[in-house]
């Protein structure tokens, strides 16, 4: 961490109300809710607005160029009208572009990466002094951010970190860049948050990594995923487990034995394969081939519960031919994947494949897109109508007021809205649905109680 102190008298002016908006995955998210925890456990109080607010904080992402210009034009809207607030960036964009930020946004105080947070409160010390122009930027962390002073936003559902960073180095992804090397927290440490949250009411835990499949236990019990899995879903008072993301080469077969023999442990599975083609896989250095990709997924059909998979892909990586883009769609037939996220490739800072020839162009991407969208959601379509007529156990959610539907979700990780049952305190029960109508997206039902 280092600090440029100016030195000037303690702002006393801004009020310590502060606002925070956060971009990107769920490890953002999670991170953001440590992030506000330490700062209530520090005396300052959350607001809705940056209008209210004497500090900003924006938790950003920079896995697409679109996601970081976002942040960027946020604060050039501050520039005149932010005079007495303290801006601070955090997070992917924070960790790739540093110092050059104050450059780009002279009215930023604080910019700091995700593997500098235990570093938080006395960069807070920092900032109260008044000093204008504060980082952390080491990406040699040895620890996770493992604080306890969380603020969850879910009631009901709570994200659990267990690894942090990235050890390997696909050739489009910024983050082994922007949050440091893997870090596993001790299973010790991880037992007790999962029953902490399950002593407070929580009974759906979301284990949290950049590759939770790479996670060792550092203390001398030495538990991998397969095990810390299991033992997290044992926990009495919880219901569900989940768990995401998932890197295919460190997926072993203990994974599914493990959701075999654990209802607790939702049968759903995020598998990213970003190709069809073995090819392109190398480029991407993805470490491994479609061919094993698919004895991961031949182990998930032979579960004894059906698993639903989801996964995610990058059409027009640099190089990537309409034959190697025919092996993506052709993947997807195969899989009958339950959902998916697709991406264009984005050209990425320090990133290996800057140096291959992007020749793909933008509306070529955007072809490509809306080709395995399309095919995609018809596959969703049928899966989805495969289920008309099925009970599932949904974990309620919330309450779509407009529609007169509570929000459920199930454990292969669908939404099921639904009708028929009213009751108080509906939310964060489970409650047995039969489903009644399927939509590429989402089902719709009635409670069976
Ligand atoms: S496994 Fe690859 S895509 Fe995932 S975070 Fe690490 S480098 Fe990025």
């Amino acid at each position: 961490m280092a600090c440029h102190s100016r030195p000037t008298t303690i702002v006393l002016s801004v009020e310590k109300k502060f606002y925070i908006e956060t971009f990107g995955c769920q490890m953002n998210a999670h991170d953001s809710e440590k992030v506000v925890g330490t700062l209530l456990a520090k005396g300052y109080s959350q607001v809705d607005t940056p209008e209210e607010a004497g500090y900003v904080f924006y938790n950003t992402c920079s896995i697409r160029d679109k996601a970081e210009q976002k942040v960027f034009n946020r604060l050039q809207s501050f520039k005149r009208t932010g005079k007495g607030k303290i801006f601070a960036v955090l997070g992917c964009v924070a960790q790739q572009e540093g110092e050059k930020i104050f450059d780009r946004a002279p009215h930023v105080s604080l910019v700091a990466g995700s593997a500098s947070y235990t570093k938080l409160p006395e960069m807070l010390i920092q900032l109260e002094a008044g000093n204008k122009r504060v980082t952390g930027l080491s990406l040699e962390a040895t620890e996770a951010f493992d604080t306890p002073f969380t603020r969850r936003d879910n009631p009901h559902r709570a994200y659990l970190t267990i690894i942090e960073g990235c050890d390997k180095s696909c050739s489009y992804c910024v983050v082994p860049f922007t949050r440091g090397p893997e870090r596993s927290r001790t299973s010790a440490s991880v037992i007790d948050e999962a029953t902490k949250l399950a002593d407070s009411g929580y009974t759906e835990v979301q284990l949290l990594g950049q590759n939770v499949n790479s996670y060792r236990d550092p203390s001398p019990a030495g538990w991998d995923f397969a095990t810390l899995l299991d033992r997290v879903g044992a926990v009495p008072g919880i219901r569900r487990v989940r768990f995401t993301t998932s890197h295919p080469r460190d997926f072993v077969k203990p994974i599914i034995d493990a959701i075999d023999a654990n209802a607790n442990l939702c049968n759903h599975v995020h598998l990213p394969v970003q190709s069809g083609s073995s090819r392109i896989l190398e480029g991407m250095r993805r470490l491994y081939t479609r061919e094993q990709y698919m004895e991961r997924i031949s182990w998930m059909r032979g579960a004894r519960r059906p698993i639903a998979i989801t996964t995610d892909i990058i059409v027009g990586f640099p190089g990537e031919t309409e034959r190697d883009f025919e092996d993506t769609l052709e993947l997807l037939d195969e899989v009958q994947y339950d959902s998916l996220f697709a991406f264009k490739y984005s050209a990425r800072p320090n990133t290996g494949a800057l140096k291959l020839e992007d020749h793909i162009s933008e509306e070529e991407k955007t072809r490509r897109l809306a080709v395995l969208n399309e095919r995609q959601r018809a596959i969703q379509i049928r899966r989805n109508s495969e289920l008309i007529g099925a009970v599932e156990e949904v974990h309620v959610e919330g309450r779509h007021h407009s529609l007169g539907q509570w929000i459920g979700r199930t454990s292969q990780n669908r939404t099921l809205n639904f009708s028929g049952h009213e009751a108080e305190a509906m939310i964060g029960t489970y409650l047995p649905v039969r489903v009644t109508r399927a939509g590429p997206h989402s089902l719709v039902g009635e409670s069976v109680l």
